[in-house]
């Protein structure tokens, strides 16, 4: 399983802040990935970072609701076909 941040971000960042295994990044350029990602091999499913998010924008991605499901591919996609740990 992983965490998927969805449409609902607003890139205001303190979900990196507590993720202990570093595996969120702002999606850089924003027209192009335009949410922060979570990689989803380096996640851990602590659920950390779902509390912090002001927005609510960060679920389980057996939960992602229906509207935003292209989520899912587009984070998984910005680590390896975007620019991943290195837009950081
Ligand atoms: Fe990081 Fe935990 Fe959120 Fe996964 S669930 S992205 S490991 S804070």
């Amino acid at each position: 399983m992983t965490y998927v941040i969805v449409a609902l971000c607003e890139r205001e960042g303190s979900c990196v802040e507590v993720c202990p295994v570093e595996c969120i990044v702002e999606g850089n350029p924003e027209a192009e990935w335009p949410t922060y990602m979570i990689d989803p091999d380096g996640c851990i499913d602590c659920g950390a970072c779902v509390a912090e998010c002001p927005y609510d924008a960060i679920f389980p991605d057996d939960e992602v609701p229906e509207e935003y499901a292209a989520a899912t591919e587009l984070n998984a996609r910005f680590f390896t076909e975007g620019p991943g740990y290195d837009a950081a």
